[in-house]
């Protein structure tokens, strides 16, 4: 890659950030080029590019795709055909992203060297921050990171989360000391299955180090609320730890017993009774700045669907602790690095890594107007595609990306916006993610699956005469764990009016559970393993509730020809208006399925 080396750190890294994004284009069509040559022989490629290495056949001809296009190679890899029917290197693991396609989780190919370039934009973090939180080297960062239950494809790949194979990677386990990033998790605890015991050690440890700890955070702001609600249930058990010198005998992980032992082996009562004083206080408000009294901030992914969780952040830190947004990445590529990371939750912008894969844009319009126009599956014209270095500021545009391990001109399915240039690299704020209407933690569901599921759950009505007519949705994250609510309108025998005779509980309570496990992988393994998601609920509204949703939406603007039922709700006054309406609540009763 352009910039193999993999240690820039302090000055060196921010010069190799000024020097990529000064020769933005330049790096740009050297990793096109690099990438068509070491890929030229591949099945995929040799299909549209007849053997041929230059960049204007690739724009001509290699067409734009979303995942469903290169799914049937994906899956011939993991039957065991080889690597080279997309790239010219081994494949080594596939990565299963938090996106469906016909019901099955989006796997993304990934070969040895991606973990060099995402160690490489990793390595940039700190760098950064240094700029602008000094003294950060001078004490310990409480990093809640987790992995995930894994997989082997049939000829044996791993599958797994981009994360787990970081924190699983050589990149991660045999990383050179750094005083930056001296966290209080060891590695260990980080690498435990089991994720509860993972969560105790983790806060544990953090608990323990409390008064060097400057930095606290987890990859994303719904990880870090799980971990606040998991210390509200456990930090009695923490006090007895910590006086007794004695781990929890429920901590059975033999690696997490071993790594924690140093840290907890002498009684140390004084540390018990301050953890005691802090987290009886009746009220939690700014309990983290209490527990951790030098911490300067908090990092976790606070953009797009985790913005919902920045309220519950400020009341936990009582507004005192900037919420960092370090990184922009996916399971496919690695993006880009917030230049500016104490900036504003709602203004954060990512500088594009020009060296990372290679970039290219769907134009949708100057004000997003296309933004809701453009489907998964409308094909998109190969002279529509815009390069890193034709983008105009505050322009939106959805992401295209070209990698080594074989995706080309793969559409991410993210909306951005153009907000400046460092150099000549443009900076984005992230607008939502296509398509997506609920989320929760890493679950992504789409209108489509939500749909399918809806239509599946109801056939459970027709036994009792009853009929569902109308739907609506939304993610109340008021809660933790945050769960999905869905808005029933129900007609009994065909009236609208005689609407009184209420299904029994145990069918709506069936409806839930079937809606749930029609909902994606990443959907129940949040429910059934991550527990990130709660049951979900349906409350059924009185006939009619959805006659006065649209007459309000109507109020405020919108067309009475082109009125569709929104099948998600943000607006508080809408949900109001449903909530209002509501005659019952019903929540699923169990678990849906999971299997790894
Ligand atoms: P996955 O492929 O499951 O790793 O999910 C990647 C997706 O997560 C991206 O395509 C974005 O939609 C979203 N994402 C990643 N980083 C951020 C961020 N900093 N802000 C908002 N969304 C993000």
């Amino acid at each position: 890659m352009d910039g193999k080396k993999l240690e820039y750190k302090g000055e060196e890294a921010l010069k190799e950030i000024e020097r990529l994004t000064a020769k933005a284009g330049r790096v740009q069509l050297d990793i096109l080029k690099e990438i068509l040559t070491r890929n030229s022989k591949t099945e995929y490629l040799s299909k549209y590019m007849k053997g041929s290495k230059d960049v204007s056949d690739f724009k001509q001809r290699v067409p734009v795709i979303t995942y469903k296009a290169i799914q049937p190679y994906i899956k011939r890899i993991t039957n065991g055909e080889d690597s080279s029917l997309i790239t010219g290197h081994p494949i080594t693991e596939i990565l299963c992203s938090s996106g469906t396609s016909g019901r099955e989780p989006k796997m993304m190919p990934s070969i040895a060297e991606d973990l060099d370039r995402r160690t490489f934009l990793y390595n940039l973090i700190m760098p950064i921050m240094n700029q602008y939180v000094p003294g950060l080297d001078e004490g310990k960062a409480m990093l809640l990171y987790f992995v995930k239950a894994e997989t082997s494809t049939p000829c044996g790949l791993p599958a797994r989360t981009v994360l787990t194979s970081y924190y699983k990677s050589r990149h991660f386990k045999c990383r050179s000391p750094d005083p930056f990033n001296n966290c209080t998790s060891p590695d260990q605890t980080i690498l435990c299955n089991d994720s509860n015991q993972s969560m105790y050690c983790q806060l544990l440890s953090g608990i323990v180090h409390r008064h060097q700890v400057l930095r606290l955070g987890a990859v994303f702001a719904s990880a870090f609320l799980r971990a606040l609600s998991f210390l509200e249930r456990n930090w009695i058990n923490f006090c007895n730890d910590i006086r007794s010198g004695q781990l929890d005998p429920l901590i059975t992980d033999p690696e997490c017993r071993s790594s924690m032992a140093p840290l907890i082996s002498v009684p140390n009562p004084s540390l018990a009774d301050e953890i005691n004083e802090i987290c009886s206080l009746p009220s939690w408000k700014g309990i983290l700045c209490q527990l951790w009294p030098k911490a300067k901030y908090i990092e976790a992914v606070v953009t797009g669907s985790m913005a919902q969780y920045i309220p519950a952040l400020e009341y936990y830190s009582d507004g005192k602790l900037p919420l960092v947004c370090t990184m922009y990445a996916s399971s496919e590529c690695y993006f880009g690095v917030n230049l500016k990371p104490l900036s504003d939750p709602a203004d954060v912008s990512f500088t594009l890594l020009p060296n990372m894969g290679y970039f290219e844009f769907i134009p949708l319009g100057e004000n997003g107007t296309r933004l809701m126009n453009i489907d998964d599956d409308e094909e998109v014209r190969n002279d529509k595609l815009v390069d890193l270095v034709q983008l105009s500021l505050g322009c939106y545009y959805e992401l295209v990306v070209t990698t080594f391990a074989g995706l080309y001109r793969h559409r991410v399915g993210d909306v951005l916006q153009v907000t400046g240039f460092h150099n000549k690299a443009p900076q984005f704020r992230f607008i939502c993610r296509r398509n997506v209407v609920l989320s929760i933690d890493t679950d992504k569901t789409n209108e489509e699956d939500l749909h399918k599921s809806v239509s599946v759950a109801k056939k459970l009505l027709e036994p009792f005469d009853a009929l569902l007519v109308e739907y609506t949705s939304h993610a109340d994250t008021s809660r933790l764990p945050g769960h999905y609510v869905m808005y029933w309108e129900i007609i009994y025998h065909g009236s609208m009016v005689d609407a009184t005779a209420p299904l029994d509980d145990k069918v709506m309570q069936e409806c839930c559970i079937a809606v749930e496990e029609e909902l994606d992988y990443i959907y129940r393994r949040c429910r059934a393993y991550d527990k990130s998601v709660g049951p979900l609920e349906i409350r059924v509204v009185e006939p009619g509730s959805f006659d006065a949703l649209m007459d309000y939406f109507i109020s405020q603007g919108g067309s009475i020809n082109q009125y569709k039922t929104p099948r998600c709700i943000k607006s508080n006054k809408a949900l109001k208006l449903l909530d209002s309406n509501v005659k019952a609540c019903f929540f699923s009763p169990r678990d849906p399925k999971w299997i790894p």
